[in-house]
Protein backbone atom coordinates (compact mmCIF):
# COMPACT_ATOMS: atom_id res chain seq x y z
CA UNK A 1 0.00 0.00 0.00
CA UNK A 2 2.37 2.45 0.94
CA UNK A 3 4.92 1.60 -1.78
CA UNK A 4 1.92 1.90 -4.38
CA UNK A 5 1.54 5.61 -2.57
CA UNK A 6 5.18 6.48 -3.26
CA UNK A 7 4.64 5.13 -6.95
CA UNK A 8 1.67 7.40 -7.39
CA UNK A 9 3.86 9.96 -6.86
CA UNK A 10 3.01 10.70 -3.03
CA UNK A 11 5.09 12.22 -0.27
CA UNK A 12 4.77 10.43 2.86
CA UNK A 13 4.80 11.31 6.24
CA UNK A 14 5.59 9.19 9.69
CA UNK A 15 4.53 10.54 12.84
CA UNK A 16 5.56 8.78 16.17
CA UNK A 17 3.40 10.06 19.76
CA UNK A 18 4.41 10.20 22.74
CA UNK A 19 2.30 11.30 26.01
CA UNK A 20 -1.62 12.48 27.01
CA UNK A 21 -4.41 12.57 24.59
CA UNK A 22 -4.05 16.15 24.03
CA UNK A 23 -0.50 15.05 22.40
CA UNK A 24 -2.47 11.78 20.15
CA UNK A 25 -4.72 15.07 18.75
CA UNK A 26 -2.27 17.11 18.08
CA UNK A 27 -0.57 14.44 15.71
CA UNK A 28 -3.93 14.00 14.24
CA UNK A 29 -3.99 18.07 13.42
CA UNK A 30 0.14 17.33 12.19
CA UNK A 31 -1.63 15.20 9.96
CA UNK A 32 -4.10 17.21 8.71
CA UNK A 33 -2.47 19.51 7.22
CA UNK A 34 0.49 17.80 5.61
CA UNK A 35 -2.44 15.93 3.75
CA UNK A 36 -2.86 19.91 2.38
CA UNK A 37 0.22 19.80 0.51
CA UNK A 38 0.21 16.16 -0.96
CA UNK A 39 1.39 13.80 2.13
CA UNK A 40 0.35 10.57 2.84
CA UNK A 41 0.47 8.86 5.85
CA UNK A 42 2.68 5.45 5.80
CA UNK A 43 3.43 3.26 8.76
CA UNK A 44 6.63 2.05 7.55
CA UNK A 45 8.99 4.69 8.70
CA UNK A 46 11.87 3.64 5.96
CA UNK A 47 9.55 4.80 3.33
CA UNK A 48 8.97 8.49 5.02
CA UNK A 49 9.86 11.47 3.46
CA UNK A 50 8.65 13.40 6.90
CA UNK A 51 9.38 11.73 10.13
CA UNK A 52 7.82 14.17 13.09
CA UNK A 53 8.17 13.07 16.58
CA UNK A 54 5.67 14.80 18.74
CA UNK A 55 7.39 14.69 22.29
CA UNK A 56 6.11 14.66 26.07
CA UNK A 57 8.13 16.14 28.65
CA UNK A 58 5.72 15.38 31.34
CA UNK A 59 8.37 12.64 32.92
CA UNK A 60 11.86 12.05 32.72
CA UNK A 61 10.93 8.32 31.54
CA UNK A 62 9.25 9.63 28.63
CA UNK A 63 12.46 12.35 27.97
CA UNK A 64 14.90 9.47 28.32
CA UNK A 65 13.27 7.36 25.90
CA UNK A 66 12.03 10.42 22.95
CA UNK A 67 16.16 11.20 23.06
CA UNK A 68 16.80 7.20 22.22
CA UNK A 69 14.45 7.79 19.62
CA UNK A 70 15.54 10.68 18.26
CA UNK A 71 19.24 9.85 18.20
CA UNK A 72 17.94 6.45 16.31
CA UNK A 73 16.37 8.99 13.46
CA UNK A 74 20.12 9.77 12.37
CA UNK A 75 20.52 6.06 10.22
CA UNK A 76 18.04 7.45 8.29
CA UNK A 77 19.20 10.51 7.39
CA UNK A 78 22.26 9.05 6.14
CA UNK A 79 20.25 6.74 4.14
CA UNK A 80 18.05 9.61 2.75
CA UNK A 81 19.84 12.99 2.97
CA UNK A 82 16.72 14.73 1.80
CA UNK A 83 14.54 13.61 4.42
CA UNK A 84 12.97 15.82 6.61
CA UNK A 85 13.46 14.96 10.63
CA UNK A 86 11.38 17.15 13.17
CA UNK A 87 10.75 17.04 16.70
CA UNK A 88 7.71 18.81 18.01
CA UNK A 89 5.78 19.60 20.75
CA UNK A 90 6.73 19.99 24.55
CA UNK A 91 10.20 18.36 24.74
CA UNK A 92 10.60 21.09 21.45
CA UNK A 93 9.15 23.55 23.21
CA UNK A 94 11.49 23.21 26.42
CA UNK A 95 14.92 21.77 25.04
CA UNK A 96 14.56 23.61 21.96
CA UNK A 97 19.09 24.92 21.62
CA UNK A 98 19.75 21.14 23.35
CA UNK A 99 17.79 19.13 20.65
CA UNK A 100 19.30 21.93 18.09
CA UNK A 101 23.06 21.19 19.26
CA UNK A 102 22.48 17.47 20.42
CA UNK A 103 21.19 16.32 16.62
CA UNK A 104 22.34 17.85 13.33
CA UNK A 105 20.05 15.43 11.44
CA UNK A 106 16.71 16.97 13.13
CA UNK A 107 16.18 19.95 10.41
CA UNK A 108 12.67 20.94 12.28
CA UNK A 109 12.09 22.22 16.20
CA UNK A 110 8.62 23.48 16.25
CA UNK A 111 6.83 24.32 19.56
CA UNK A 112 3.62 23.84 21.45
CA UNK A 113 2.65 27.24 20.07
CA UNK A 114 3.46 27.08 16.35
CA UNK A 115 2.10 23.59 15.69
CA UNK A 116 -0.27 25.15 13.26
CA UNK A 117 2.70 26.74 11.23
CA UNK A 118 3.46 23.04 9.94
CA UNK A 119 2.50 23.63 6.29
CA UNK A 120 4.64 27.14 6.33
CA UNK A 121 7.99 25.27 8.06
CA UNK A 122 7.67 21.99 6.13
CA UNK A 123 7.55 24.22 2.29
CA UNK A 124 10.12 26.37 3.93
CA UNK A 125 12.62 23.24 4.47
CA UNK A 126 11.72 22.02 1.24
CA UNK A 127 12.80 24.95 -0.75
CA UNK A 128 15.91 26.35 1.60
CA UNK A 129 16.86 22.75 2.58
CA UNK A 130 18.01 24.93 5.84
CA UNK A 131 17.11 23.31 9.08
CA UNK A 132 14.12 25.23 10.67
CA UNK A 133 13.66 26.33 14.29
CA UNK A 134 9.99 27.85 15.58
CA UNK A 135 9.46 28.01 18.84
CA UNK A 136 7.25 31.04 20.32
CA UNK A 137 7.60 31.50 23.85
CA UNK A 138 3.89 31.92 24.82
CA UNK A 139 0.64 32.21 22.73
CA UNK A 140 -1.05 35.15 23.84
CA UNK A 141 -4.08 34.12 21.59
CA UNK A 142 -5.52 31.01 20.41
CA UNK A 143 -4.09 29.23 17.31
CA UNK A 144 -6.55 29.07 14.27
CA UNK A 145 -7.98 25.72 13.84
CA UNK A 146 -6.27 23.20 11.49
CA UNK A 147 -7.13 20.62 9.27
CA UNK A 148 -6.93 16.63 11.04
CA UNK A 149 -7.15 13.44 10.28
CA UNK A 150 -8.79 11.33 12.56
CA UNK A 151 -7.41 8.26 13.64
CA UNK A 152 -10.30 6.76 14.38
CA UNK A 153 -13.76 6.55 12.55
CA UNK A 154 -15.84 6.50 15.17
CA UNK A 155 -14.14 8.65 17.89
CA UNK A 156 -12.81 11.75 17.61
CA UNK A 157 -11.16 13.99 20.20
CA UNK A 158 -12.15 17.77 19.99
CA UNK A 159 -10.11 20.18 21.87
CA UNK A 160 -11.94 22.87 23.50
CA UNK A 161 -9.03 25.29 24.83
CA UNK A 162 -5.35 24.63 25.39
CA UNK A 163 -2.74 25.74 28.21
CA UNK A 164 -3.44 25.37 32.11
CA UNK A 165 -2.79 27.77 34.68
CA UNK A 166 -2.97 25.69 37.43
CA UNK A 167 0.46 25.28 38.33
CA UNK A 168 0.57 21.83 40.05
CA UNK A 169 4.04 22.61 42.15
CA UNK A 170 5.04 19.01 40.40
CA UNK A 171 3.75 19.48 36.78
CA UNK A 172 5.67 21.25 33.85
CA UNK A 173 2.27 21.26 31.66
CA UNK A 174 1.62 25.13 32.31
CA UNK A 175 5.48 25.86 31.23
CA UNK A 176 5.40 24.14 28.07
CA UNK A 177 1.89 24.82 26.79
CA UNK A 178 0.85 27.84 27.98
CA UNK A 179 -1.74 29.66 30.19
CA UNK A 180 -5.25 28.70 28.88
CA UNK A 181 -6.97 29.63 25.96
CA UNK A 182 -10.39 28.69 24.95
CA UNK A 183 -12.23 27.80 21.75
CA UNK A 184 -15.06 30.08 20.81
CA UNK A 185 -18.29 27.85 21.68
CA UNK A 186 -19.59 28.03 18.56
CA UNK A 187 -16.63 26.42 16.40
CA UNK A 188 -16.09 23.75 19.29
CA UNK A 189 -20.08 23.16 18.31
CA UNK A 190 -19.87 23.32 14.63
CA UNK A 191 -16.90 20.87 14.50
CA UNK A 192 -19.06 18.29 16.62
CA UNK A 193 -22.11 18.77 14.44
CA UNK A 194 -19.46 18.10 11.44
CA UNK A 195 -18.11 14.86 12.88
CA UNK A 196 -21.54 13.88 14.19
CA UNK A 197 -22.65 14.25 10.20
CA UNK A 198 -19.28 12.49 8.87
CA UNK A 199 -20.32 9.77 11.17
CA UNK A 200 -18.46 9.87 14.56
CA UNK A 201 -20.51 8.21 17.28
CA UNK A 202 -18.23 9.61 20.21
CA UNK A 203 -16.50 12.79 20.77
CA UNK A 204 -14.02 13.35 23.69
CA UNK A 205 -13.63 17.28 24.69
CA UNK A 206 -10.23 17.97 25.28
CA UNK A 207 -8.21 20.12 27.97
CA UNK A 208 -5.76 20.10 30.78
CA UNK A 209 -8.56 21.57 33.11
CA UNK A 210 -11.92 21.63 31.06
CA UNK A 211 -13.78 23.12 33.96
CA UNK A 212 -11.91 26.21 33.28
CA UNK A 213 -13.43 26.63 29.33
CA UNK A 214 -14.65 29.70 29.34
CA UNK A 215 -12.93 31.43 31.70
CA UNK A 216 -10.65 33.76 29.59
CA UNK A 217 -13.39 34.51 26.66
CA UNK A 218 -15.56 37.39 26.79
CA UNK A 219 -18.84 35.64 27.03
CA UNK A 220 -20.54 34.04 30.07
CA UNK A 221 -20.10 30.73 28.41
CA UNK A 222 -18.88 28.02 30.71
CA UNK A 223 -17.86 24.52 30.28
CA UNK A 224 -21.64 23.76 31.52
CA UNK A 225 -23.25 25.41 29.06
CA UNK A 226 -20.66 23.99 26.32
CA UNK A 227 -21.36 20.11 27.67
CA UNK A 228 -25.57 21.32 27.67
CA UNK A 229 -24.49 22.96 23.96
CA UNK A 230 -22.73 19.61 22.42
CA UNK A 231 -25.60 17.12 23.90
CA UNK A 232 -28.25 18.63 22.09
CA UNK A 233 -26.21 17.23 18.85
CA UNK A 234 -28.34 13.93 18.29
CA UNK A 235 -26.29 12.15 15.62
CA UNK A 236 -23.44 12.03 18.40
CA UNK A 237 -24.27 9.06 20.79
CA UNK A 238 -22.20 9.81 23.70
CA UNK A 239 -19.94 12.88 24.83
CA UNK A 240 -16.54 12.13 26.92
CA UNK A 241 -14.34 15.02 28.30
CA UNK A 242 -10.77 15.14 29.82
CA UNK A 243 -8.86 16.27 32.19
CA UNK A 244 -11.39 17.30 35.46
CA UNK A 245 -9.84 19.21 38.01
CA UNK A 246 -11.92 18.14 41.37
CA UNK A 247 -11.52 21.47 42.35
CA UNK A 248 -13.68 22.96 39.75
CA UNK A 249 -15.98 20.10 39.14
CA UNK A 250 -19.18 20.96 40.84
CA UNK A 251 -22.71 19.83 41.96
CA UNK A 252 -24.32 21.68 39.27
CA UNK A 253 -21.84 20.24 36.93
CA UNK A 254 -22.56 16.70 37.96
CA UNK A 255 -26.52 17.41 38.10
CA UNK A 256 -26.48 18.06 34.38
CA UNK A 257 -24.40 14.93 33.57
CA UNK A 258 -26.94 13.32 35.85
CA UNK A 259 -30.05 15.15 33.09
CA UNK A 260 -28.47 14.78 30.18
CA UNK A 261 -28.71 12.24 27.02
CA UNK A 262 -25.65 11.91 25.87
CA UNK A 263 -22.87 12.74 28.19
CA UNK A 264 -21.16 9.28 29.55
CA UNK A 265 -21.27 8.08 33.21
CA UNK A 266 -17.28 8.44 33.86
CA UNK A 267 -15.41 10.72 36.06
CA UNK A 268 -11.80 11.09 35.92
CA UNK A 269 -10.92 13.06 39.01
CA UNK A 270 -7.17 13.04 39.22
CA UNK A 271 -6.70 13.13 42.86
CA UNK A 272 -2.80 12.64 43.18
CA UNK A 273 -2.49 12.24 47.10
CA UNK A 274 -4.46 11.02 49.28
CA UNK A 275 -2.98 13.22 52.53
CA UNK A 276 -3.90 16.89 52.99
CA UNK A 277 -0.15 18.39 53.50
CA UNK A 278 1.26 16.71 50.09
CA UNK A 279 -1.86 18.01 48.39
CA UNK A 280 -1.19 21.51 49.31
CA UNK A 281 2.23 20.94 49.20
CA UNK A 282 1.69 20.49 45.34
CA UNK A 283 -0.69 23.47 44.63
CA UNK A 284 -3.82 20.87 44.45
CA UNK A 285 -6.78 23.40 45.71
CA UNK A 286 -8.48 20.88 47.54
CA UNK A 287 -8.55 18.53 50.72
CA UNK A 288 -9.69 14.60 50.75
CA UNK A 289 -12.65 15.78 53.05
CA UNK A 290 -13.67 17.82 49.77
CA UNK A 291 -12.92 15.58 47.27
CA UNK A 292 -14.45 12.38 49.14
CA UNK A 293 -17.40 14.68 49.31
CA UNK A 294 -17.65 15.22 45.52
CA UNK A 295 -17.54 11.55 45.07
CA UNK A 296 -20.59 11.13 47.45
CA UNK A 297 -22.67 13.56 45.81
CA UNK A 298 -21.57 11.42 42.71
CA UNK A 299 -22.30 8.32 43.54
CA UNK A 300 -25.60 9.42 44.90
CA UNK A 301 -26.66 11.21 41.95
CA UNK A 302 -25.56 8.89 39.48
CA UNK A 303 -25.47 5.31 40.72
CA UNK A 304 -23.38 3.01 38.60
CA UNK A 305 -21.11 5.92 37.58
CA UNK A 306 -17.45 4.75 37.21
CA UNK A 307 -15.06 7.09 38.77
CA UNK A 308 -10.85 7.21 38.20
CA UNK A 309 -7.96 8.90 38.94
CA UNK A 310 -4.56 9.84 38.97
CA UNK A 311 -1.85 9.22 41.82
CA UNK A 312 1.57 10.39 42.25
CA UNK A 313 3.90 8.50 44.81
CA UNK A 314 6.89 9.68 45.86
CA UNK A 315 6.10 13.83 45.98
CA UNK A 316 9.72 15.04 48.01
CA UNK A 317 8.88 14.58 51.48
CA UNK A 318 6.06 11.92 51.55
CA UNK A 319 6.16 10.07 54.61
CA UNK A 320 5.94 6.62 54.84
CA UNK A 321 2.60 7.46 56.91
CA UNK A 322 1.73 10.29 53.93
CA UNK A 323 1.89 7.42 51.42
CA UNK A 324 -0.56 4.94 53.95
CA UNK A 325 -2.68 8.21 54.39
CA UNK A 326 -3.22 7.44 50.20
CA UNK A 327 -3.35 3.74 50.27
CA UNK A 328 -6.55 4.08 53.42
CA UNK A 329 -7.95 6.56 50.50
CA UNK A 330 -7.85 4.75 47.40
CA UNK A 331 -9.10 1.85 49.75
CA UNK A 332 -12.41 3.71 50.89
CA UNK A 333 -12.96 5.86 47.71
CA UNK A 334 -12.76 2.26 45.66
CA UNK A 335 -11.91 3.94 42.22
CA UNK A 336 -12.66 2.03 39.12
CA UNK A 337 -9.15 2.40 37.80
CA UNK A 338 -6.09 4.65 38.90
CA UNK A 339 -3.23 6.29 36.94
CA UNK A 340 -0.37 5.54 38.99
CA UNK A 341 2.76 7.33 38.61
CA UNK A 342 6.55 7.65 40.18
CA UNK A 343 7.13 11.33 41.08
CA UNK A 344 8.92 12.46 38.49
CA UNK A 345 11.34 15.70 39.22
CA UNK A 346 11.08 18.46 36.24
CA UNK A 347 13.53 20.88 36.17
CA UNK A 348 11.87 24.46 36.47
CA UNK A 349 8.92 23.50 38.57
CA UNK A 350 9.18 24.41 42.09
CA UNK A 351 8.94 20.97 43.71
CA UNK A 352 12.32 19.89 41.54
CA UNK A 353 13.74 22.33 44.19
CA UNK A 354 12.38 21.28 47.75
CA UNK A 355 13.92 18.83 49.93
CA UNK A 356 13.48 15.49 50.39
CA UNK A 357 13.48 14.29 46.86
CA UNK A 358 12.88 10.20 47.42
CA UNK A 359 15.22 7.66 46.15
CA UNK A 360 13.92 5.56 43.11
CA UNK A 361 13.86 2.54 45.18
CA UNK A 362 11.48 3.77 47.61
CA UNK A 363 9.38 5.31 45.08
CA UNK A 364 8.59 2.07 43.29
CA UNK A 365 7.77 0.16 46.10
CA UNK A 366 5.33 2.48 47.04
CA UNK A 367 3.84 2.13 43.71
CA UNK A 368 3.75 -1.49 43.79
CA UNK A 369 1.98 -1.65 47.02
CA UNK A 370 -0.39 1.11 45.46
CA UNK A 371 -1.12 -0.77 42.47
CA UNK A 372 -1.02 -3.93 44.00
CA UNK A 373 -4.43 -2.48 45.82
CA UNK A 374 -5.95 -0.85 43.68
CA UNK A 375 -5.91 -3.56 40.89
CA UNK A 376 -7.72 -5.77 43.60
CA UNK A 377 -9.86 -2.97 43.93
CA UNK A 378 -10.98 -2.63 39.87
CA UNK A 379 -10.99 -6.78 39.88
CA UNK A 380 -13.76 -6.73 42.61
CA UNK A 381 -15.55 -3.50 40.97
CA UNK A 382 -15.43 -5.28 37.87
CA UNK A 383 -16.82 -8.82 39.00
CA UNK A 384 -20.01 -7.30 40.30
CA UNK A 385 -20.48 -6.72 36.68
CA UNK A 386 -20.52 -10.02 35.44
CA UNK A 387 -24.39 -11.54 34.50
CA UNK A 388 -25.48 -7.84 33.56
CA UNK A 389 -26.07 -6.63 30.44
CA UNK A 390 -24.17 -3.79 28.81
CA UNK A 391 -24.61 -0.63 26.09
CA UNK A 392 -21.23 -1.35 24.41
CA UNK A 393 -20.01 0.98 21.59
CA UNK A 394 -18.03 -1.00 18.94
CA UNK A 395 -14.46 0.25 18.39
CA UNK A 396 -13.02 -2.50 16.29
CA UNK A 397 -10.98 -5.83 16.48
CA UNK A 398 -9.20 -6.55 19.70
CA UNK A 399 -5.66 -6.11 19.35
CA UNK A 400 -4.55 -9.47 20.31
CA UNK A 401 -7.07 -11.38 18.66
CA UNK A 402 -8.46 -10.78 15.35
CA UNK A 403 -11.35 -13.27 16.12
CA UNK A 404 -12.61 -10.90 18.84
CA UNK A 405 -13.93 -7.05 18.91
CA UNK A 406 -13.26 -4.46 20.79
CA UNK A 407 -15.60 -1.61 22.82
CA UNK A 408 -16.27 0.37 25.47
CA UNK A 409 -19.14 1.04 28.12
CA UNK A 410 -20.96 4.13 28.74
CA UNK A 411 -18.25 3.75 32.36
CA UNK A 412 -15.17 3.55 29.72
CA UNK A 413 -14.63 0.14 30.37
CA UNK A 414 -12.92 -2.05 28.09
CA UNK A 415 -15.23 -5.19 26.41
CA UNK A 416 -14.23 -7.80 24.61
CA UNK A 417 -16.36 -10.60 22.55
CA UNK A 418 -16.44 -13.40 19.86
CA UNK A 419 -17.14 -11.84 16.97
CA UNK A 420 -20.50 -12.65 14.96
CA UNK A 421 -20.17 -10.89 11.65
CA UNK A 422 -23.75 -8.86 12.98
CA UNK A 423 -21.97 -5.94 14.38
CA UNK A 424 -20.63 -3.20 12.35
CA UNK A 425 -17.74 -0.72 13.73
CA UNK A 426 -19.94 2.20 15.30
CA UNK A 427 -23.12 -0.20 16.21
CA UNK A 428 -24.06 0.02 20.12
CA UNK A 429 -24.77 -3.42 20.97
CA UNK A 430 -25.33 -5.14 23.96
CA UNK A 431 -23.08 -7.64 25.57
CA UNK A 432 -23.79 -10.22 28.52
CA UNK A 433 -20.67 -10.13 30.51
CA UNK A 434 -19.71 -13.38 31.52
CA UNK A 435 -16.20 -13.02 32.92
CA UNK A 436 -14.41 -9.60 34.49
CA UNK A 437 -10.48 -8.64 34.78
CA UNK A 438 -8.92 -6.30 36.14
CA UNK A 439 -8.52 -4.13 32.85
CA UNK A 440 -11.32 -5.88 30.81
CA UNK A 441 -14.77 -7.65 30.91
CA UNK A 442 -15.27 -10.56 28.49
CA UNK A 443 -18.94 -11.33 27.22
CA UNK A 444 -20.96 -12.15 24.29
CA UNK A 445 -22.89 -10.24 22.03
CA UNK A 446 -26.54 -10.58 22.61
N1 LIG B 1 -4.36 18.18 33.53
C1 LIG B 1 -4.56 16.92 34.00
C2 LIG B 1 -4.74 16.94 35.50
O1 LIG B 1 -4.59 17.91 36.15
O2 LIG B 1 -5.03 15.90 36.02
C3 LIG B 1 -3.52 15.91 33.61
C4 LIG B 1 -2.24 16.38 33.05
S1 LIG B 1 -0.83 15.44 33.33
C5 LIG B 1 -0.19 15.36 31.72
C6 LIG B 1 -1.35 13.78 33.60
C7 LIG B 1 -0.89 13.23 34.89
O3 LIG B 1 0.51 13.14 34.91
C8 LIG B 1 -1.23 14.05 36.11
O4 LIG B 1 -2.54 13.86 36.57
C9 LIG B 1 -0.22 13.57 37.12
O5 LIG B 1 -0.71 12.48 37.86
C10 LIG B 1 0.93 13.11 36.24
N2 LIG B 1 2.10 13.97 36.40
C11 LIG B 1 2.25 15.26 36.07
N3 LIG B 1 3.47 15.70 36.42
C12 LIG B 1 4.12 14.67 36.99
C13 LIG B 1 5.41 14.49 37.56
N4 LIG B 1 6.29 15.48 37.65
N5 LIG B 1 5.74 13.27 38.02
C14 LIG B 1 4.87 12.24 37.96
N6 LIG B 1 3.64 12.35 37.45
C15 LIG B 1 3.26 13.55 36.96
FE1 LIG C 1 -0.43 19.89 35.33
FE2 LIG C 1 -1.98 20.55 37.39
FE3 LIG C 1 -2.34 21.74 34.99
FE4 LIG C 1 -2.99 19.15 35.32
S1 LIG C 1 -3.92 20.91 36.37
S2 LIG C 1 -1.83 20.06 33.62
S3 LIG C 1 -1.43 18.44 36.73
S4 LIG C 1 -0.56 21.92 36.31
Amino acid sequence: MDLDQKDLGHKLFHTITFGCQMNLNDSERLAGQLRTIGYEATENIDQADVILLNTCCVRESAEKKIYGKIGEMKRLKSVNPNIIIGVVGCMAQKDKDKIVKKFPHVSLVMGTHNTHQLVELISQIETSGEKVVSVWDQAEQLAPDVPTVHKSQISAWVPIMYGCNNFCTYCIVPYVRGRERSRPLENIIAEIRQLGAEGFKEITLLGQNVNSYGKDLDTQIDFADLLQAADQIETIARIRYMTSHPRDMNTKLIDIIKNSNRICEHFHLPVQSGSNSILKQMNRGYTTEYYRQLVTHIRKSIPGASITTDLIVGFPGETEEQFLETLDFIKSVRYDVAYTFLYSQRSGTPAAQYEGQLPLAVKKARLNQLMAVQNEISLEINKQLTGTIIEVLVEGASKNDAMKLMGRTRTNKIVLWEKTGTEKIGDLVNIQIDKAQTWVLKGRLL
